[in-house]
């Protein structure tokens, strides 16, 4: 399947909404898939899932978090240990600087806690804004809509943004929901994006949504396109190849 491109324009908001409506009825227990027993565990982890799937941070944290049970052990910790329980996640080199780093943080300047405003999260090593969305949304049930790879995808194959950035992105989401419904938009895109809206080929005919999301128009007519281009060049491409077959024979 040929790339496909965005929606070039929003759909209605009455739309938008029974879009989000009929996610909210189809994911009923979205929660992050990623495991945790605290605030702590849950922001180390969000840190290593960045550039990761959840169930390989999942297969990791349990030897992390048993070494380094709390952000004064993890403060501590060797680099060069914390490296070799990570590596599998990518980027370990970076990633054990920041968990580190951000456990140093915790202890220096918060007392060992992890915080529960904006402010604070972001000012940690390692945690940008997605990060502190995920942790102030599933460990303090804050109001926060993370925008991560399947939320900005998903959302803008619906129709509910047109935004160049996360941060644009999250900004329309916002918009269309209540405060205390954009954790689980969050969940809700980002489950639809594993399970059916999926890269680079969404599962249309799987998909609940499909009679009010505009993707599966453009898929068509950009295969039509294709199609058409294919059956025009192919009869070129004969006519350029004649002449030196000719020759050959
Ligand atoms: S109809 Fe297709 S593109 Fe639209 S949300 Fe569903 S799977 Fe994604």
């Amino acid at each position: 399947m040929p790339a496909i491109p965005f929606p070039k324009k929003k759909v209605a908001r009455e739309t938008a909404l029974e879009e989000l409506a009929i996610l909210e009825r189809t994911y009923p227990h979205a929660v992050t898939a990623l495991e945790y027993a605290n605030e702590f565990q849950l922001l180390i982890a969000v840190i290593l899932s960045a550039q990761c799937t959840d169930a390989r941070v999942n297969a990791t944290t349990p030897a992390l978090f048993a070494k380094y049970p709390t952000p004064a052990k993890l403060a501590a910790a060797k680099q060069a240990d914390v490296e070799q329980i990570i590596k599998s996640c990518g980027f370990f080199r970076m990633k054990a600087r920041n968990v580190i780093n951000c456990a140093r943080d915790l202890v220096e300047r918060f007392g060992g806690s992890v915080p529960r405003d904006r402010e604070s999260l972001e000012s940690l090593a390692g945690v940008g804004r997605k990060t502190a969305s995920v942790v102030m949304a599933a460990a303090f049930q804050e109001a926060a809509l993370a925008v991560d790879t399947h939320v900005f995808r998903v959302a803008h194959r619906l129709g509910l943004t047109l935004g160049k950035t996360p941060r644009q992105v999250e900004d329309d989401l916002t918009a269309l929901q209540p405060p205390r419904k954009w954790g689980d938009t969050t969940h809700w895109l980002i489950m639809h994006g594993r399970a059916v809206c999926k890269a680079p080929t969404p599962r249309c005919a799987q998909c609940p949504v499909a009679t009010l999301c505009p993707t599966p128009a453009i898929i068509s007519r950009t295969l039509t396109a294709r199609a058409r281009s294919n059956g025009s060049a192919a009869p070129a491409a004969r006519r350029r190849r004649a002449p030196s077959a000719r020759k050959k024979a």
